[in-house]
């Protein structure tokens, strides 16, 4: 069904980046556009497929961004494309409140069969990441009927006001939007680039310190939740240490706090499982999924123990155009796609390409302080060389560059100094190791 021509997956560039027409719609984009809204690469798509986009000017770039992790299954994957032609023929609203229909009902059966643990359990859909986050934070507190959600440095958690509070860092996110939502605890991260005590007992000490701040300045019996990215996305990719997860969930449990995993940024297949959760075998009592649930359309899932999730009364859920009929097609397109593909394995092959590739650079650049991540969600994070201090200008001139070679990288941390990767989990070999060749002729040009 599906009509467009796949674009060829090669980068290749005919302009300047931007060219001629990119320059002249991204006048109008400042004149039309909010001046509140960011931009990453300067030019304006007019297709893509796989891991291209190809913009107005005609040129082909290489995306190593997903739409910030979206399009885990590549750009206009066929499966999707095919699911939503269909449905946006059948029709396009009803309200799944108002007139149910089925892939809203298939979607929720499939995040009870995906996501880890055998118990029972249930799920919601809704728009985005952050009213999925702020559904989960809901559903706890009615559940639990206590106040307090607890939440870590360098988390992010969305935009909207309960979201912003959620969020660790204050500029772009929060600067000038409060006041902020109460009842939200920040406790330390073990982010093991920066921590000062000892490596060797990383894990039990931010255990304690974290622990110990809950039981004596909130009150256990108070929290309704630890909330977690289980490796947080826009604070930098920091992957938490071996065994702090499951002592984190052990807690939460023993306390009868729920352990909400927002896998936002981490789900569907890119760290080389389903669920990142899955790799220390961890089991939340809800888990919020967005980002790579459907092919590139909006929508979000919060899933959870089927106790905690049917305890809100009838009609205390819901919204207008949560898990809209084409988005749900869409999705079942996505997680078709990653099972009929593999695309588990394939994040693992990836995050193994990526892997060798960033490590053989940090060798050669020492403005790359650390190497991390987990399967097809790997970053550097870049210091003035032989220091910790954070190299900001390093990571824009890179990513500069990069993109004035046709490839698409994105940024993140707490302290803007983190060019990180997400590419399609379709991406090839070659076009990932061309986009490494560049990124090695980045960090050569500083
Ligand atoms: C992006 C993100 C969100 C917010 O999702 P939106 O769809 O942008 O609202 C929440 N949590 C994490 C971990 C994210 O990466």
């Amino acid at each position: 069904m599906t009509t467009l021509t796949n674009l060829t997956q090669e980068r290749r560039l005919v302009t300047a980046i931007p060219g001629p027409k990119s320059i002249e719609a991204l006048q109008r984009r400042s004149e039309a556009t909010s001046g509140g809204l960011g931009i990453a690469i300067p030019v304006i798509i007019e297709r893509a497929s796989d891991a291209i986009l190809l913009d107005i000017d005609g040129n082909q770039i290489i995306d190593l961004g997903s739409g910030i992790g979206v399009v885990n299954v590549g750009n206009s994957a066929s499966r999707v494309v095919d699911r939503v032609i269909e449905q946006v023929q059948a029709f396009t609203h009803t309200c799944f409140t108002v007139a149910p229909y089925m892939n809203y009902i298939e979607v929720c059966e499939k995040l009870n069969k995906l996501t880890p643990g055998t118990h029972k359990k249930k799920s919601l859909l809704v728009n985005s990441g952050a009213e999925a986050v702020e559904n989960a934070v809901k559903i706890a507190r009615h559940f639990t009927k206590r106040p307090a959600i607890v939440v870590f440095e360098h988390s992010y958690h969305g935009r909207t006001n309960l979201t912003m509070a959620l969020t660790a860092k204050n500029m772009p996110y929060k600067e000038g939007f409060g006041p902020f939502a109460p009842e939200v605890y920040r406790v330390p991260m073990p982010y093991s680039f920066h921590w000062v005590g000892n490596q060797a007992t990383i894990t039990e000490d931010a255990i304690e310190m974290i622990t110990h701040k809950i039981d004596k300045e909130i009150g256990a019996h108070n929290v309704a939740a630890i909330l977690i990215e289980p490796i947080q996305g826009e604070g930098g990719f920091i992957v938490p240490p071996k065994g702090f997860l499951p002592a984190l969930s052990k807690y939460a449990t023993d306390n009868g706090i729920l352990f909400i995993a927002d896998e936002v940024q981490t789900g569907f297949a890119r760290t080389g499982h389903m669920f990142a959760v899955e790799n220390e075998n961890v089991v939340p009592d809800i888990l919020v999924t967005a980002k790579g649930i459907a092919g590139g359309l909006p929508l979000a899932g919060i899933t959870g123990r089927a106790d905690v999730m049917d305890s809100v009364h009838t009609s205390g859920l819901g919204g207008t155009f949560g898990g809209n009929p084409l988005a749900c097609a869409a999705a079942l397109g996505a997680i078709e796609t990653i099972e009929a593909e593999n695309l588990v394995a394939r994040a693992q092959h990836i995050g193994q390409i990526l892997g060798d590739s960033l490590r053989a650079l940090a060798k050669k650049y020492p403005v790359i302080g650390e190497v991390r991540g987990r399967g097809a969600m790997q970053a550097v994070e870049l210091v003035e060389a032989g220091t910790k201090n954070p190299n900001t200008a390093a990571m824009n001139a890179v990513v500069k560059y990069c993109q004035s070679k046709g490839v698409l990288v994105l940024t993140a941390g707490t302290y803007s100094n983190v060019v990180r990767f997400l590419p399609p989990l379709v991406i090839s070999d070659e076009l990932l190791l061309d986009a490494m060749s560049v990124l090695d002729a980045a960090f050569a040009s500083l």
